[in-house]
């Protein structure tokens, strides 16, 4: 089974790739819905976060409050780094679940969504890295059109990743998805050609 890291930085077209993907047949695995996953309510996780962080983390629904946990953690490294050792080993183990189940079911590709992928290092972990690359006004033409979020708002979450530059360095194979969607669909048949002949 070939394992794939699929990323690009926010907007670039990560999630149309994916079901694109699916739709031929891979197994997709969501890395952010896992992180959102091992901290749901009623989770060890999530209790193990309360009794690091104390209740200011929680919602009034009982939810991980994530502007209240991000505002700790982002001013304070050591602090972040008492988060991931709570999440990250929770986020392995459903990882490395979800893996073999995708292996006992024959699948052939099993692409990974990783947002920060270039940004943790985390090339290693993949046989191919695939790059989705859409040019910066692009994607904050996109992204403030789809979820309303403000153009600044766009342009400062893209300045806080990885460059254009260093992802594509991280790159086996590369999708370009500054064209129409139909444009993408055949980047996206190009690119699963490529992934059955590497997985062959
Ligand atoms: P994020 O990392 O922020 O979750 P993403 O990389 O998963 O983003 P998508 O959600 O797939 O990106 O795409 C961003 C937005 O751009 C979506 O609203 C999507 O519908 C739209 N989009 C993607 N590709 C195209 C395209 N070729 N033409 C027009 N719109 C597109």
């Amino acid at each position: 089974m070939l394992k794939v890291g699929l990323t690009g930085g926010i907007g670039s077209g990560k999630s149309a790739v994916s079901a694109a993907l699916a739709s031929y047949g891979a197994v997709v695995i969501d890395a952010d819905a896992i992180a959102r996953e091992v901290v749901a309510p009623g989770t060890p996780g999530l209790a193990e976060v309360v009794a690091e962080f104390g209740e200011g983390v929680l919602a009034a629904d009982g939810s991980l409050d994530r502007p209240a946990l991000g505002a700790i953690v982002f001013a304070d490294k050591a602090r972040l780094a008492g988060l991931n050792a709570i999440v990250h080993p929770r986020v392995a183990e459903r990882s490395a679940e979800l893996m073999a189940r995708a292996e006992a079911a024959g699948a052939r590709v099993l692409v990974y969504d990783v947002p920060l992928l270039v940004e943790n290092g985390l090339e290693p972990l993949y046989d191919v890295v695939v790059v989705v690359d859409t040019p910066d006004e692009v994607r904050v033409e996109r992204v403030s059109r789809d979820r309303g979020m403000p153009p600044e708002q766009v342009r400062a979450r893209i300045a806080s990743q990885a460059d254009r530059r260093t992802r594509l360095a991280s790159a086996d194979l590369v999708v370009d998805n500054s064209g129409t969607r139909e444009e993408l669909a055949d980047r996206v048949a190009e690119l699963w050609r490529a992934l059955l002949e590497r997985a062959a």
